[in-house]
């Protein structure tokens, strides 16, 4: 068994949906399918749910039409009319139910309610476009399968659950093909949960470590993992190989072509993770491996946006020492922001996280025992493999605020 997933960049009109399933045509049985919303979609929900939950009417309903109206484009250019998707009726009937409702007081429940709509969609879609098409398959509501907790926007699965849930559900005695969605979860009483921004990834991965898969492939509209965003380093080059180890750190410093989770479940099973291109679906792309030594030397660049910069220097003149270390990383994981970078002397600590709304509430919880101070919109850039050169050609001409360098890292706070 191999497992897919296509991004909302794969899907995000009718001639990636028609290109998708060419490559799922070509591609060897038994295969899942996992599909993420279409385009920006998921962006969009989290709008309309903020719309939901703050009572804006007005706004609401606006946005939800422009929603609507964004698939009922694609549906007619798939399948020759507005009205011809019935999945995509019946949903789109069963949110607005949804939303004429009044909203508990629970956000992040609601959230997970309202932006699943966007998963549930697309492949709504792509399944009534398969079924024209004569492309066997069968759908599957992924809440029933991939069983979490409740914790809602940031789901932790149940493993044993999922395992036997999936086993019977993606059983090759009983289908070749499966479609489902990605990033969804739920609860044993069924209520929809999300993994976290970005999870279709992770959902594939859990996917394949359940079923023992043979390989899983994430398409992608770039050529594979680069040595650095092309968004932003124009003469970024594919790796064509990384160890599973590499990719883990790639990720979690912040290279955001997979997301940091998807790779655990896939190394304890041994499963390679190819990263492919769906605009050039022969090309080999980037396999994630074990034994793989990946572009040995090649510098790699990672460029964190948004970062706060805080140094904390504790009023009483105390030094930082383990106590006060604890009780500083208590207040970052009380507000759950998480630390991208930390680094201390006697009487400073200083630390680059990602700016949240709880932002505020750190630096005002941090003022009662510490003098603070710090810069917001600063970037945070990592170079894995560093050379001097490269650091040369990184960092020149920008005011360099904070920076650490091991054997292997080298980390700057630029300004
Ligand atoms: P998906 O459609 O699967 O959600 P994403 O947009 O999340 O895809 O991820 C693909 C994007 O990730 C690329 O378009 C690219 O701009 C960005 N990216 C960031 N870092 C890298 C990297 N090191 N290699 C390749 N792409 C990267
Ligand atoms: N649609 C979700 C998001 O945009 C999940 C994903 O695409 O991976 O975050
Ligand atoms: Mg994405």
């Amino acid at each position: 068994m191999q497992v897919y997933k296509f991004g909302g960049a794969s899907v995000q009109n009718a001639d990636g949906v028609s290109n998708i399933t060419s490559i799922v045509r070509s591609t060897v049985q038994p295969l899942v399918v996992v599909v993420s919303a279409m385009g920006k979609m998921t962006n969009a929900f989290e709008e309309l749910t903020r719309f939901y939950f703050d009572g804006k009417q007005e706004q609401l309903w606006e946005k939800f039409a422009q929603i609507v109206d964004f698939h009922q484009g694609i549906i007619a250019d798939l399948l020759g009319g507005e009205n011809e998707s019935e999945g995509f009726n019946r949903l789109q009937e069963l949110l607005s139910q949804r939303l004429r409702q009044a909203p508990s007081l629970h956000y992040d429940f609601e959230y997970d309610q309202v932006v699943s709509f966007g998963e549930l969609f697309s492949t709504s879609i792509i399944s009534d476009y398969w079924q024209k098409e004569a492309l066997e398959h069968q759908w599957v509501d992924v809440k029933t399968v991939l069983k979490t907790d409740d914790l809602y926007r940031d789901a932790n699965v149940d493993w044993e659950l999922t395992q036997s849930r999936m086993q019977d559900t993606f059983d090759e005695a009983k289908g070749r093909l499966w479609l489902t969605q990605g990033f969804l979860g739920g609860t044993r009483s069924n209520l929809t949960t999300t993994l976290g921004r970005e999870g279709s990834d992770y959902t594939a991965a859990i996917i394949a470590h359940t079923m023992g898969a043979a390989s899983v492939s994430i398409w992608k509209d770039v050529p594979g993992v680069l040595n650095a965003d092309p968004r932003w380093y124009p003469d970024a080059v594919k790796l064509d190989e990384l160890s599973y180890n590499e990719a883990i750190e790639l990720a979690f410093y912040g290279a955001q072509v997979i997301h940091p989770k998807t790779l655990k479940p896939l190394q304890n099973k041994g499963i390679p993770l190819y990263v492919k291109s769906f605009i050039a679906p022969d090309n080999p792309g980037t396999v994630i491996a074990d034994g793989r030594e990946g572009d040995a030397g090649q510098p790699i660049y990672i460029l964190k946006d948004k970062q706060v910069f805080l140094t904390a220097s504790p009023r009483d003149f105390s030094f930082i020492m383990e106590d006060k270390l604890l009780e500083l990383i208590a207040y970052f994981s009380r507000f759950r922001i998480k630390m991208n970078l930390m680094q201390n002397s006697a009487l400073n600590f200083s630390a680059c996280f990602d700016s949240n709304g709880a932002t505020e509430a750190l630096l005002d919880a941090l003022k009662s025992n510490f003098v603070v101070r710090y810069n917001e919109g600063v970037q945070l850039l990592t170079i894995r493999q560093y050379t001097p050169g490269a650091i040369d050609a990184m960092t020149r001409g920008r005011e360099v605020i904070d920076s650490q360098i091991t054997r292997k890292v080298a980390r700057f706070v630029l300004r």
